[in-house]
C-alpha cells in the first residue's frame, strides 16, 4: 500500500503534466471513486477549472483548482491498495482500471486503480478535509522534541501509535517497521517508556528513510505500486526488516521475526529491538 514516499513519486511525477492545465471534461467510470459525489456534482465542480498545483499531503495526492485566478477547492487522491495515477497524451490505458479520468486541455490524467479501493474526491474546503492529519514527517513541525514529547503523553504501544495519521502523517507498515528497527525500538513497546534519547533516534530514522526512500521512487514490495510513468520504485532493496522475516538481520544477524501487532504483519529483530518488560508473549506468531 503507497505511504509517503510513493505518495510523493506520484505527485512529483504527474506534476508537469498537470500543473497549469485547464479540465475539459471528466469521464467516471467507477461511482464509489468519487467518495459520495455524484457524476453531475463531480462534473459542476472540476470542469472549467485550472489545475493550479499537484503535491502532497500525508498520503493524499492534493490537486488544488483555480477559477477565474482564485482559489476553488481541491481534488484530494488516495491510493490505497492500488490505485495510480498516470498523465497519457493520445494513448489511453487498460480500460477496466480506469475509473476517473480528467480529460485536460493538452493530455488526459488517468486513476487507474485494479481492486477499486482507491478515491478522487473534490472538496471544496480541502483544509477542513485535511485538519485532523498530524504533522508532516519532513516537514517544519514535526521535531525531536516534539515526537518525545507525543510519545510520553501518549500511552500506546508504538506500531499503531506511529501508524496513526493524526499522530505524525504519511507512515504506513512498510516505512513504520524500518524506522523502528534502526532506532532499536520494540513494535509493542509503550511509547511513555520512550527515553527522549532513542525519540531523536526515532525521528531521524523516520526523517532518513523516507528522504532515501523518496530519491528511490518508494518501495515497489507487491506487483502493484509503480510510478506515473510504470516504474517499480528501488527502496525494496534497501529494507532492513519489512518482508525479510525468516532472512537475518542485515545489522547482527539474528533472524529476523514477524509478528502481528494491531492486526498488521510487523517485522523485527529480536536482538536490536529488544521486547519491552510485559510484553514478551504479546504479539507473537
Ligand atoms: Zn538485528
Amino acid at each position: 500500500m503507497p505511504e509517503l514516499p510513493e505518495v510523493e513519486t506520484t505527485a512529483n511525477l504527474v506534476r508537469p503534466g498537470v500543473e497549469g492545465r485547464r479540465v475539459r471534461a471528466v469521464e467516471v467510470d467507477w461511482l464509489r471513486t468519487l467518495g459520495g459525489a455524484t457524476v453531475e456534482e463531480f462534473t459542476r465542480a472540476v470542469v472549467g477549472a485550472r489545475v493550479a498545483r499537484v503535491g502532497r499531503r500525508a498520503k493524499y495526492v492534493r490537486l488544488d483548482l483555480e477559477r477565474g485566478g482564485h482559489a476553488a477547492g481541491a481534488l484530494l487522491v488516495h491510493l490505497r491498495m492500488t490505485g495510480r495515477l498516470v498523465v497519457t497524451q493520445g494513448r489511453e490505458p487498460t480500460p477496466e482500471w480506469r475509473k476517473v479520468s480528467l480529460r485536460l486541455d493538452r493530455g488526459t490524467l488517468h486513476f487507474l486503480d485494479v481492486r477499486k479501493f482507491g478515491r478522487f474526491t473534490f472538496h471544496a474546503d480541502p483544509e477542513a478535509a485535511l485538519a485532523h492529519l498530524g504533522p508532516e514527517p519532513l516537514g517544519p513541525d514535526f521535531t525531536a522534541e516534539g515526537l518525545a514529547s507525543g510519545l510520553r503523553s501518549r500511552r500506546r504501544a508504538l506500531k499503531p501509535l506511529l501508524l496513526d495519521q493524526e499522530f505524525v502523517a504519511g507512515l504506513g507498515n512498510i516505512y513504520v517497521d524500518e524506522a523502528l528497527h534502526r532506532a532499536g525500538l520494540h513494535p509493542l513497546r509503550s511509547s511513555a517508556s520512550v527515553r527522549r534519547s532513542s525519540a531523536e533516534r526515532l525521528h531521524a530514522a523516520i526523517q532518513d528513510i523516507l528522504a532515501r526512500a523518496i530519491e528511490r521512487e518508494g518501495s515497489s514490495f507487491d506487483t502493484f505500486y509503480r510510478t506515473p510513468e510504470g516504474k517499480p520504485g528501488e527502496y525494496q532493496h534497501l529494507f532492513q526488516v519489512y518482508g525479510r522475516d525468516g532472512q537475518a538481520c542485515r545489522t547482527c544477524g539474528t533472524t529476523i521475526r514477524k509478528l502481528v501487532v494491531g492486526q498488521r504483519g510487523t517485522h523485527v529483530c529480536p536482538r536490536c529491538q529488544p521486547v519491552p518488560r510485559g510484553a514478551s508473549r504479546a504479539g507473537r506468531s
